[in-house]
């Protein structure tokens, strides 16, 4: 493809884009397909001869769109907000273009630099103090894995020479059972194994870290002969957005010598822009790593998931690497993200940042932000309003748990509030009007309202309430039968 062709093609993926975008409530939010749909629409070998761009379009709109679940539509309250701000869309778009390579300082100066640049703007914006430097790694789980790697490393000294067979003592990563998944998963590929993942107390009702039990925890494991080293505390859960108290964390990871404090914000990060949400990590400038993913509730594009230390030292002591093809006169003076992180190519991520910030302002994000919280808070009272429904959890952000509870005899007891809680949270998904991801707390399923999509205003939730409402009802009066679902469900979570 030469420039010219490029640039005729690149305006009709733009056009089409925009299209997309400004039609996009017009379509079934939940996708329709089958598994193996997309797969048969797709010719079985590569293709030989040269096509055309349309061809491209037209199957982009044919076999691609209808595979998504769409998660910029403004009645998608599943998962989490990933938004996808346009503004972000471009700087993805000039990133692909520019085709650098970033694998030293060298090989891409304003890489590197831009990337300081964005994640100090991005440390201003959230509050944190000037010890701290960042980088954008790709998701929340890798960050936690090279958080815990560090943790292992620099509580091990197993980088001298002999690595995890010189270790005398079984080291131990604390969290909660209410950490998201990738925690466990990233202590489990760093070696720590499962039974070295200790799974402190929370609240049963706001669903955080027991700081007191920590304590327990950590004395228990020291008078067992084993090595506390990382502590892993989560600011808005996944399952409730619960906050483990931070400070309180810290305090105790304190008073022992050499535990690594890594507080994972993926979702409510974004929360902390607004000066009035950041008692919510209190504490935070006592831990070593912290990370939160501007790629969803902010909404600069994945993947951008940002990574701050206090200990970039740390990090380069156990990551970095220096070949000789790599070696550059800027050595020693300039700061090589290779050192930062498992990858050594890197993207050109920060322009998605810059774009981001330069072409909305950080005023408005601000401001979407608020209207957020204001649409939780309004859809909560509304919950609480009405005597069948339940709010079950705390609501410090944009996510509402909620359990329906019909007011006769055909829905009592656990099991069957489970069945009918999944029973009207598929007859919400299955009209494609609107998409919600119900989720296993405590023994129960809830539902999750996740608020947060850039285009989502307040009629939006209104309607959603609605929607909830008539599926409650509908699924109570068409009694107990439970679905694929509840079959599928085993009672163990991952
Ligand atoms: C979304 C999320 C993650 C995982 O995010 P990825 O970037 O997809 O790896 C981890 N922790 C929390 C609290 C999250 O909300």
């Amino acid at each position: 493809m030469t420039p010219d062709e490029f640039r005729a093609a690149g305006h009709a993926l733009i056009d089409w884009i925009a299209d997309y975008r400004a039609t996009l409530e017009q379509r079934p939010v939940r996708t329709g397909v089958e598994p193996g749909d997309v797969l048969s629409r797709f010719p079985t070998v590569p293709p030989e001869d040269a096509g055309s761009f349309d061809e491209l379009l037209t199957a982009l709109e044919d076999r691609v769109v209808p595979g998504l679940t769409q998660i910029q539509h403004p009645m998608h309250y599943g998962w989490f907000p990933a938004n996808a701000a346009l503004a972000s869309v471009l700087g993805d778009i000039a990133s692909s273009g520019l085709g650098a390579l970033g694998i030293s300082w060298e090989s891409a100066p304003a890489l590197t630099e831009v990337e300081q640049v964005v994640c100090d703007w991005l440390r201003q914006l959230t509050g944190l103090s000037e010890e701290w430097s960042g980088t954008i790694h790709d998701t929340a789980s890798t960050s936690c894995l090279t958080a815990l790697l560090v943790a292992r490393e620099t509580a091990a000294r197993s980088y001298d020479d002999q690595g995890m067979a010189s270790l005398d003592r079984q080291p131990v990563v604390y969290c909660t059972s209410q950490a998201h998944s990738s925690v466990k998963k990233a202590a489990l590929l760093a070696g720590f194994g499962e039974a070295n993942v200790r799974l402190v107390d929370h609240d049963p009702s706001t669903f955080a870290m027991d700081p007191d039990d920590l304590a327990h925890r950590i004395d228990d494991d020291l008078a067992a002969g084993r090595h506390p080293v990382a502590v892993v505390a989560t600011v808005g859960t996944t399952g409730t957005t619960a906050i483990d108290p931070v400070g309180a964390i810290v305090d105790v990871a304190r008073r022992h010598d050499g535990i690594w404090i890594h507080v994972d914000a993926a979702m409510a990060g974004s929360a902390m822009i607004l000066p009035e949400c950041r008692h919510l990590w209190q504490g935070v400038e006592g831990a070593d790593s912290l990370t939160w993913n501007a790629h969803k509730w902010l909404g600069t594009i994945l993947d951008t998931s940002l990574f701050y230390t206090r200990r970039p030292d740390a990090l380069i002591q156990v990551m970095s690497t220096n070949p000789s093809y790599l070696w550059s006169k800027a050595d020693g003076q300039v700061v090589q993200y290779r050192d930062w992180g498992i990858p050594l190519g890197r993207r050109f991520r920060a322009l998605k940042l810059w774009f981001h910030l330069h072409l909305d302002g950080a005023d408005a994000l601000r401001a979407r932000l608020r209207r957020d919280l204001d649409n939780a808070r309004w859809l909560a009272r509304q919950v609480e309003a009405a005597s069948d429904w339940e709010v079950v959890a705390p609501v410090p952000l944009q996510t509402i748990c909620v359990v329906h509870h019909p007011d006769h005899n055909t829905v009592d007891g656990v099991e069957s509030t489970n069945a009918h809680t999944l029973r009207w949270v598929e007859r919400v998904n299955a009209s494609g009007r609107a998409y919600l991801t119900p989720t296993m707390i405590a023994g129960r399923w809830i539902a999750r309202v996740s608020i947060g999509v850039e285009t989502q205003e307040r009629h939006h939730v209104k309607r959603l309430w609605r929607l909830m409402c008539d599926a409650a009802q509908s699924a109570a009066a068409e009694g107990a039968v439970p679905d694929g679902h509840t079959s599928a469900f085993d009672g163990s979570e991952r």
